[in-house]
């Protein structure tokens, strides 16, 4: 029973994994409890591998919610099976919804409300009726595990959460129950699209005829519309609206002008290593890694779903800097890292 429960939940995430609306790259996390055995997906594991390869950590469900109450984010004593990863940075936050399946992603639907200034209003709207709540925007981790259990002791029959800045997450019994709620979440969060352009076959073949040596194209074609839509090329490289956006594409994604060949030389050897080419498209150096063409892929679609920019709410520098310099990031940066070697020597 237990089996065939856990085995429906890896088929939930590989379908989700599949899914680039819902799960970009390395980004969200699944987990599942039965009495007192709590498997949540690895750090730095993708959804998408749920049935080819082990993306979860077995832990006890006590000892975690023990270490929360002590206020420790380092499970590694509460893992009974160990495949050699670290659980999820959302570990605690999973562990104390009481539902058997939590799922959460960055989908492209909750992200385009929740990183709006009157997001939490127009949620409200859409979601009503749902036993939703607002969780304004706190650093992942432990910090905003002790904002939602604050919510959960006020009203404890929540099951939807719309994380400001971050995502969503919804909780039920099965597989089949939290796919259901999240479809319901995500139809009635389909924002309106906003008039955008049409993608310019000639920009790109043009763009191909310039590539500096080692480059490519995104494997996308429609990424490159972040550099043939000026408001797109705006919203990307005004800051990050959310946790994915500064971890892998950091704090400084940069356009330059098809001119500059010094300007592209220089944004294409720093971090993502890739840069926006002003009215053609998007160019990517040889050791740009597939999560950060994963998060490009999540902000192209987002951007025609997007507002005008004084709309928007973009994380501050502060928020900006807290991800960047806590471990539980730079380890989720490392394991991208090793994951693109890997994949070089393959
Ligand atoms: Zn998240």
């Amino acid at each position: 029973m237990e089996n065939l429960a856990f085995d429906a939940v890896k088929d939930l995430c590989t379908e989700l994994g599949a899914d680039i609306t819902l799960v970009q790259g390395a980004g969200g996390n699944v987990s599942f409890k039965h009495e007192n055995d709590f498997w949540i997906k690895a750090s730095g594991t993708w959804l998408a591998d749920a049935n080819r390869s082990a993306i979860f950590v077995h832990l006890d469900l006590k000892k975690v919610l023990a270490g929360v109450e002590a206020g420790t984010n380092d499970f590694t004593s509460a893992i009974i099976e160990n495949i050699g990863l670290r659980p999820s940075i959302e570990t605690s936050l999973h562990a104390i919804l009481p539902q058997a399946v939590v799922v959460h992603v960055h989908s492209i639907h909750s992200l385009s409300w929740v990183v709006r200034t009157k997001g939490k209003e127009q949620v409200a709207e859409r979601l009503n009726g749902l036993n939703w709540a607002w969780v304004e925007y706190v650093r992942p981790g432990l910090p905003l595990t002790r904002v939602i259990q604050a919510i959960l002791k006020e009203k404890p029959e929540t099951d939807i959460l719309l994380l400001a800045n971050h995502g969503v997450f919804v909780a039920a019994e099965t597989a089949a129950a939290a796919s259901d709620l999240l479809n319901e979440v995500e139809r009635r969060l389909l924002p309106p699209a906003q008039p955008s352009r049409q993608l310019d076959q000639t920009k790109i073949d043009a763009l191909a005829k310039m590539l500096p040596h080692g480059c490519r194209l995104p494997a996308n074609p429609m990424v490159n519309l972040l550099g043939q839509d000026p408001r797109f090329t705006e919203l990307a490289i005004t800051g990050s609206l959310y946790p994915d956006n500064v971890v892998f594409i950091g704090p400084s994604f940069t356009s330059v002008a098809p001119s500059d060949a010094q300007a592209l030389e220089n944004a294409l050897s720093v971090t993502p290593f890739c840069t926006i080419i002003e009215g053609m498209g998007v160019v990517l150096a040889s050791n740009c890694s597939e999560s950060v063409e994963a998060q490009l892929e999540c902000l192209v679609l987002l951007c025609p779903t997007l507002p005008d920019i004084t709309e928007l709410k973009y994380l501050s520098n502060n928020q900006v800097a807290e991800l960047l310099n806590w471990d539980e990031e730079k380890l989720r940066q490392a394991l991208d890292k090793s994951r693109q070697a890997a994949k070089k020597g393959n």
